[in-house]
C-alpha cells in the first residue's frame, strides 16, 4: 500500500474518467456479436479514406520521431483558418490542451468558472492544479453567460465556455458572447471549447476567431476527434494570439502529437467531401430521431452537434443497462447529476433505427 501521505493533496479528490463503454468490452461481457455504440459522439462514417491511405504509408516511418513543430498540419490549418502559424498549438487531443492550460495558468488560490453541466475535463484540469471551481447552473440547457460574468472576482483566472455545450448540444449566441467579452477583465483567460464547431447550423453562432483581433486572453479549442472521425489518433488544437500560445508552448511535451496523427489530420483537411457527407448523414439522422422522439412523447434538447440529450420517463442508468443488453451503447447522464436524461450520438440510418427499436422495447411502448 502506498501511504496516502506521499500523494499530492490535489489528486485525492480526483476520480478516474469513465469513458463510453467500448464495443469490444460489451461484446465480451454480454456475449453479443452485434453491438453499436452511440455514446461518445464519434463519426459513424469512420475516418476519411484519403486519410487512411496516407496513414498506411506513414506507418513505415514510425522509427523516426514525430515533427515536434507539426509543420505540415500547422501550415495547412493556418491557411484554412486565416491565422498566423504561430497562433496555433497542437495537443494529444484537446484534452491535453486543457491540462496544458491548467499547467500554464492555474495556481492553487485561483478560481475557475465553468457551467455546472458541461464537459468533465475542465473540472479535471482545474482540480489537478488545485485551483478552485465555481460552477454556474445552465439556463434553458445553455451557458448562462450573464450569471457567469457576475461570478468573476479578483481571483478568477480561467473561464470555460463549451460552445456547443456537451452534453446539452446547445450554443451561446454571438450577441451574448460579445456582451460577455466586454465584462471579462483581460487578466482572465477565456476558453471557447468548440469541439463540435463544424456541426453547428444555428446562424447566430459566434465566429470566435474574429475576437482574437481585439482580445489576447481568448483561446479557442477544436479537435479532429469529432467530425473528422479521428478520435483514436488524438489530435486537437488551440487558436489564440502569440503571447498566450507562447506560454502554453512552455508546458508542451516535445513530441505530443504522433506522426500518424499529424498525417491523418492533415489529409482529413483536404477531404471536404467526407466532411460534407458526414454533415448530410448527421442532419438526416437528427431529423429522423427528432421525429421518433416526438412520436414517443419524449422531450429532447434541439442540438447543434452530432448528439442529442433526451429526457426519458425512467431512470437513465436503468435504460442504459437494458439497452446495453440489446447491444446498443448510449450515455447515461447520471454522472452529470441527471436522473432521467441520456445522451445519444446520431448514428448511421440503420443504427438510428436499431436505437429507436431497442429504446421502444426498453420503455415498453
Ligand atoms: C470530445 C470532446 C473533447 C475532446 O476532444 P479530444 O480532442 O478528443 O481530446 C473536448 N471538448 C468537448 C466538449 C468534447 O465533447
Amino acid at each position: 500500500m502506498v501511504d496516502e501521505k506521499i500523494v499530492r493533496e490535489e489528486i485525492m479528490n480526483l476520480k478516474p474518467y469513465i469513458p463510453g463503454k467500448p464495443i469490444e468490452e460489451v461484446k465480451r461481457e454480454l456475449g453479443l456479436d452485434q453491438v453499436i455504440k452511440l455514446a461518445s459522439n464519434e463519426n459513424p462514417l469512420g475516418p476519411s479514406t484519403q486519410a487512411i491511405e496516407q496513414m498506411k504509408e506513414a506507418i513505415n516511418k514510425v522509427n523516426i520521431y514525430p515533427d515536434g513543430n507539426v509543420h505540415n498540419l500547422r501550415s495547412k490549418l493556418s491557411t484554412n483558418l486565416g491565422v498566423e502559424s504561430d497562433q496555433l498549438i497542437f495537443g494529444n487531443g484537446s484534452d491535453e490542451l486543457l491540462v496544458m492550460l491548467g499547467q500554464a495558468f492555474m495556481r492553487s488560490d485561483d478560481e475557475v468558472i465553468m457551467a455546472e453541466t458541461t464537459f468533465s475535463e475542465y473540472e479535471f484540469a482545474t482540480k489537478l492544479m488545485g485551483a478552485k471551481i465555481n460552477k454556474v447552473p445552465l439556463k434553458n440547457n445553455t451557458h448562462d453567460l450573464e450569471a457567469m460574468a457576475k461570478e468573476i472576482t479578483d481571483k478568477t483566472k480561467v473561464i470555460f465556455i463549451c460552445n456547443p455545450n456537451n452534453p446539452t448540444g446547445t450554443i451561446v449566441k454571438k450577441d451574448e458572447v460579445e456582451k460577455f467579452l466586454k465584462e471579462v477583465p483581460d487578466d482572465v483567460v477565456i476558453v471557447f471549447d468548440e469541439a463540435y464547431y463544424e456541426y453547428v447550423e444555428s446562424t447566430d453562432y459566434p465566429e470566435t476567431i474574429n475576437y482574437l483581433l481585439d482580445y489576447d486572453n481568448i483561446i479557442i479549442l477544436r479537435t479532429f476527434s469529432k467530425i473528422y472521425g479521428l478520435g483514436g489518433l488524438r489530435v486537437g488544437y488551440g487558436i489564440a494570439n502569440q503571447s498566450l500560445i507562447n506560454y502554453m508552448e512552455r508546458v508542451r511535451q516535445p513530441f505530443n502529437v504522433n506522426t500518424i496523427a499529424q498525417i491523418g489530420a492533415t489529409a482529413s483537411l483536404d477531404d471536404s467531401d467526407h466532411v460534407a457527407k458526414t454533415l448530410d448523414y448527421n442532419r438526416q439522422g437528427k431529423e429522423y430521431l427528432y421525429q421518433e422522439f416526438e412520436k414517443l412523447g419524449l422531450e429532447y434538447v434541439p442540438t447543434d452537434t452530432n448528439f442529442i440529450l433526451v429526457d426519458l420517463p425512467m431512470s437513465n442508468d436503468k435504460v442504459f443497462e437494458e439497452m446495453l443488453k440489446e447491444g446498443v451503447i448510449i450515455r447515461s447522464l447520471s454522472s452529470y447529476g441527471y436522473n432521467t436524461e441520456v445522451r445519444i450520438t446520431i448514428g448511421l440510418p440503420e443504427e438510428n433505427k436499431k436505437l429507436v427499436k431497442v429504446l421502444k422495447d426498453v420503455l415498453g411502448v
